[in-house]
């Protein structure tokens, strides 16, 4: 007989403990963000630690694990996710408090370097957004190299500190008679590491040819624009390639006479004379004298999801000393619920889709039912609520939305309609390659995170699947200066999951709503019942089958790379 009461209880008396210490570890990662300051870097190993304490009851672990080992006898399907839930947050803090504590010193450590650290460029302390300026607008070789190494710099400064994570993060996962860390997120995740393998592989031959048709035009478009016969990492504008939405803009249009020459599309031959000047598309252009924030009010406001009080409790401008990328947090899980953005805004593309992915996070934590158990009122996964934000990011260039939404006039839109969607394509198809890269990297680093050749392994990996070139002699930890290698481990199939999940539910919800989803009340009412309010009560799979009516299939995100 499994013991409902007991469990029950349990859980009240657990919840009653563990909310003031989430609530404060969440304030103490937003004052860090925020500030950067040595204080907020303790106070955050502070309440890590606390939040570790909650676990460390060696006999309550066990009863815990009891319970998850018989759920399949509890009647309510609603205790049982809970035991899950519970379960998995125990599982995930199991380990000696020396192990515990270090890593919580080196993660804080390695968030204070990655948000005080500035590159060099030309004697200068550059910020990223800088950085990326120089890689999307100057010609000049030499500048965009130096700002391609200033972007791999805090790799030396943080190199030591990952691979001392990676040994302690395996040790733990030793501990539980897991291969390595990699294995054990996985299944704490909920992932199963031979399907996750699969989708992979099979993304990798879906994306193999079109990926290099795609690159060899981006060579060929940036030789001629950088009068060089090799193309280098620091003429690509993503210092990682993990993008390629300017480049591939860029590229001049089919049929123009530009740099690319002999493009296919006779049918297009017309539409720009001959030997005119290279007409790339600049998507920054749509968003140079808007409104950033209030484009994002509006959107959701479509969808009729209010997101007022999240921008009133968000920092999204820039300011020295500040985490200079882009999340959301929420703090707590007491209703009316606190959720923040912190971005970087400026007025161009990225920042837009940036913007609107954030606020796709926001709004599915701020839409959870509240009546719901404390355990489970959170997201489904973390690939859940990736989906949503990366659906929502993807508005940033759909000519749909540019037009009624961004309100870009249709005369400027005439003509670009397919280019955009060209654009999309392409930047799918170049994520695809550079999560590969993640993946296979990361599974390598836990493997044996000893190893000497990291440095040439990333390298290896990048030639082979983005086809970028190694600089000549490169052997610097670039594979470091990856902000999730440090901090956000084993994260990244989640995005790949996430466009999966994305490509399926829009699918779905314009075939619900007959039309564009971002135009739909009813699309924002479908998303806050079938995916934002159900939270954590069922897994990601599950969420997944009820939000689109079938299991997750990559069919229709490989579908979008056609
Ligand atoms: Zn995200």
């Amino acid at each position: 007989m499994i013991p409902t009461t007991e469990i029950e209880n349990f859980i009240a008396s657990f919840e009653e403990r563990l909310a003031p210490v989430e609530k404060a570890s969440s304030e103490a990662w937003w004052r860090l963000a925020t500030t950067g300051t040595g204080e907020a870097q303790r106070e955050l190993v502070r309440t890590g630690m606390e939040y570790n304490r909650l676990f460390a009851d060696k006999g309550e672990y066990e009863l815990v694990k009891g319970w998850y080992e018989g759920r399949w006898d509890l009647e309510s399907s609603l205790l049982r996710r809970q035991v899950e839930v519970l379960y998995k947050t125990f599982a995930d803090r199991q380990g000696d408090e020396e192990t515990l504590k270090r890593i919580e010193e080196l993660e804080a450590e390695a968030n204070a370097i990655y948000s005080n650290h500035r590159g060099v460029v030309a004697g200068r302390e550059t910020s990223e957004n800088e950085l990326r300026e120089v890689l999307h607008s100057s010609d000049d070789s030499a500048l965009r190299r130096e700002a391609w190494e200033a972007s791999k710099s805090v790799g030396r400064k943080v190199e030591g500190i990952v691979r001392e994570l990676a040994h302690l993060r395996n040790r733990l996962a030793r501990n539980m008679d897991y291969k390595d860390h990699y294995a054990r997120s996985l299944d704490l995740q909920e992932i199963d590491s031979a399907e996750l393998d699969r989708i992979m592989d099979n993304l990798g031959e879906a994306t193999g040819e079109p990926f290099r048709k795609l690159k060899a035009r981006l060579d060929v478009d940036l030789e001629s624009k950088f009068g060089t016969d090799q193309v280098m990492p620091w003429h690509l504008s993503d210092p990682f390639f993990q993008s390629c939405k300017h480049d591939a803009a860029a590229l001049p249009l089919p049929g123009s006479g530009g740099r690319a020459g002999g493009a296919p599309g006779a049918g297009d031959g017309g539409l720009v004379e001959d030997g005119g000047a290279a007409t790339g598309l600049d998507l920054d252009r749509f968003f140079e004298i808007k409104d950033l924030e209030a484009l994002t009010r509006k959107t959701y406001d479509n969808l009729g999801l209010e997101v007022r009080d999240v921008i009133a409790r968000s920092d999204l401008y820039e300011r020295a000393g500040k985490d200079q990328h882009a999340f959301c947090l929420r703090v707590g899980r007491s209703y009316p619920y606190d959720v923040r953005v912190l971005a970087n805004v400026r007025h161009d593309s990225y920042w837009m889709d940036t913007l609107l992915h954030e606020f796709g996070h926001a709004v599915y934590d701020k839409n959870i039912n509240p009546s719901l158990p404390y355990l489970l009122r959170t997201i489904a996964h973390i690939n859940s609520t990736e989906a949503i934000a990366l659906m929502m990011g993807g508005l940033a260039d759909d000519p749909g939305w540019l037009s009624s939404v961004a309100g870009v006039p249709k005369d400027e839109l005439e003509g670009t309609r397919e280019r955009l969607l060209q654009i999309s394509r392409a930047d799918r198809l170049v994520f695809v390659r550079w999560a590969l890269v993640m993946y296979h990297f990361e599974k390598s680093l836990y493997e044996d995170p000893d190893r000497e050749d990291l440095n040439s392994l990333w390298w290896d990996l990048v030639e082979r699947i983005q086809l970028v070139n190694r600089p000549p002699d490169r052997n610097e930890p670039d594979w470091a200066a990856k902000l999730h290698v440090a901090l956000a481990p084993v994260y990244y199939h989640n995005y790949v999951l996430g466009h999966l999940t994305a490509a399926q539910l829009r699918r779905h919800l314009e075939a619900v709503v007959g039309g564009p989803f971002y135009e739909s009340e009813i699309a924002g009412r479908y998303l806050q019942e079938a995916v934002f309010g159900p939270g954590a009560r069922d897994d990601w799979r599950t969420t997944v089958l009820r939000a689109t009516g079938e299991e997750l299939n990559p069919a229709y995100f490989v579908e979008t790379l056609q």
